[in-house]
């Protein structure tokens, strides 16, 4: 797979680093939006079961963004010397339920745990889900304010991407080797 400064060369000119500053300074938001609904959460009688360790959502078949590895080439700029993981979990979790990338992980995994909400186009219906690990929490009944409306920053990492690399297209993270 050609690595991603290549490809800044060949397209846009951009440098990986200025994205990787842009990809950080958007996770810096999605991190402090995930700790107020954790703590709004914990709060009103809901906390999660989520703790390192903990790693049944570190599924294998996750697939992330250029401007995403981009921050992962930055942080971990060997990354691809790691043994992955074998087949049936995310290639970057280690034997321990640990993420090898943790200060890099994609933005999928920095909302792992949260009661989703997803509305549909036209934002007339919605879907609910929630790990089955804090199936205790009855993703159903809560306030729209305690769930991560997912839209909102998807958007954001499109604009992103689509900015940068002129699409949004998603690698699967076990073709990285
Ligand atoms: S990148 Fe890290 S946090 Fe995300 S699924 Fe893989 S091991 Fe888990
Ligand atoms: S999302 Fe589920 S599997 Fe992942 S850390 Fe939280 S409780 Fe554990």
């Amino acid at each position: 797979m050609m690595k991603l400064s290549e490809e800044y060369k060949q397209t846009h000119g951009l440098t990986p680093d200025k994205v990787a500053e842009t990809m950080i300074g958007f996770y810096e938001r999605v991190d402090a939006a995930c700790s107020n609904l954790l703590q709004a959460l914990t709060n009103q009688g809901h906390p999660l079961n989520c703790k390192a360790g903990c790693s049944q959502c570190c599924i294998d078949d996750l697939s992330i963004t250029k401007a995403e590895l981009a921050v992962i080439e930055k942080l971990f700029p060997n990354y691809r010397n790691l043994l992955p993981h074998r087949p049936g979990a995310c290639p970057f979790l280690d034997e321990q339920g640990l993420c090898r990338i943790y200060a890099a992980r994609p933005y999928i995994c920095r909302t792992h745990g949260l009661p989703m909400r997803r509305l549909d186009d036209d934002e007339q219906t919605e879907t609910r889900d929630i790990c089955f690990v804090n199936a205790h929490i009855d993703v159903l009944s809560l306030p729209a304010t305690l769930c991560w409306t997912s839209q909102t920053a998807e958007i954001q990492l499109s604009i992103i991407n689509i900015a940068t690399f002129g699409d949004a297209d998603r690698i699967p993270m076990r073709n990285f080797w």
